[in-house]
């Protein structure tokens, strides 16, 4: 049994709620941390072909990824999930998992990774206390796969699902973003895989963030028709599981397999939002389709040990958090100028 590390003794003043609620009454529990905008791949639905990344002191150090998530868990987060970019090409990423894998009411720490690392690093996160991992895989034809990603290997992918499988992570799940005529007849391959291998499988639709060689219109693969398809094949049932997230999943009969639905288009998700998302700049970002945010890194850099001006910072961004997105796949224009890579999936 591990110890889990009691939170540091920061004392919120009683004038300020301890806990995040925001104007429409919506209890945020839940953060997503960017740790890097950089990636070994460049997913066409993610990246531009040509990135020009952040210079280095322009990041967030590791101490102060721990530090924003230390104070957000003071503020009553539960749930931590880290992303990026590619959060496992951040040298020294381990440390921070090592940070704040035990933290005391910190009930989930959650990763989402393109799976390139995983077969070297699955072992250290597991004993780090990381509870879940997503991995995105969007095809199983190694050609194909390289055209998505643009520079990546399925095998080495493959392998890092091995591997997480293998060091005994149970809550695996795989991303699949599905793009008309580039790889929309794989729904039906991509469930048999997880089925295969026991884990779960969620389908994302393409999301309108940052100028990509394609317009969103044109690729759009709508999840009420995935949904349709693979009931052709499968008896599924509505499942009542929820991983805290937007997904609707449902049950494939017979099998250990869950299939989540990601809709943003199809299935507006904002009522029952729970999370605000950090970029590896330190902004809070209140809604992932919407521009309102709060830079926290000035803060943390002109207060070194003093946190009650970043603690004040996020309690306020609550009353700028929005309703909603208001993605439209008609605009020409993407909603959102930054792109996924950036603002953290
Ligand atoms: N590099 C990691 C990965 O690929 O899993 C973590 C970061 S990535 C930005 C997180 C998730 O966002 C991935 O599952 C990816 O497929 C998804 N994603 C990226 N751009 C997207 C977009 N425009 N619309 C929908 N999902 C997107
Ligand atoms: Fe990299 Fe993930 Fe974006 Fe693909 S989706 S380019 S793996 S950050």
């Amino acid at each position: 049994m591990i110890k889990k590390v009691p939170m540091p003794a920061q004392k919120i003043p009683g004038d300020l709620p301890g806990e995040l609620i925001d104007q429409f009454g919506r209890k945020v529990d839940y953060i997503r941390l960017s740790i890097t905008d950089r990636c070994d791949f460049r997913c066409v639905y993610c990246m531009a072909e040509d990135m020009t990344f952040l210079p280095r002191d322009e990041v967030l150090s590791l101490e102060e990824c721990a530090r924003l998530v230390k104070i957000f868990v003071s503020l009553g987060v539960t749930k931590v999930r880290i992303t990026g970019g590619e959060p496992l090409v951040r040298k020294n990423a381990l440390w921070l998992f090592n940070e704040i894998g035990h933290l005391e009411n910190l009930n989930e720490l959650v990763l989402t990774t393109n799976g390139s690392q995983l077969e070297k690093q699955a072992q250290d996160l597991k004993n780090a206390g990381v509870k879940r991992i997503n991995i995105s895989v969007d095809s199983l034809d190694s050609q194909r796969f390289k055209s998505i990603t643009r520079t990546g290997d399925l095998d080495k992918v493959l392998k890092g699902i091995q591997a997480a499988k293998r060091v005994g992570f149970e809550n695996i799940k795989l991303n699949s973003v599905l793009m008309r005529g580039i790889n929309d007849d794989e729904a039906l391959p991509l469930l048999e895989f997880a089925i295969k291998h026991a884990i779960d499988i969620s389908f994302i639709e393409e999301m309108p963030l940052g100028e990509v060689n394609h317009t969103r219109e044109s690729t759009f693969v709508s999840n009420a028709d995935t949904l349709k398809l693979l009931q052709s094949k499968y008896t599924l049932t509505p499942s009542t599981h929820n991983s805290g997230g937007p997904a609707r999943y449902w049950q494939v009969a017979g099998t250990q397999t869950r299939i989540g639905f990601i809709s943003p288009h199809s299935h507006n998700f904002c009522e029952s939002c729970n999370r605000v998302r950090i970029t590896c700049k330190g902004e809070l970002f209140l809604c992932l389709g919407q521009e309102d945010k709060v830079d926290l890194m000035p803060l943390l850099r002109q207060h070194p040990d003093d946190d009650m001006p970043v603690i004040r910072a996020i309690l306020n961004s609550m009353s700028i958090k929005p309703k909603g997105h208001d993605f439209d796949l008609r605009r020409a224009e993407p909603a959102v100028i930054r792109f996924m890579s950036h603002t953290g999936g």
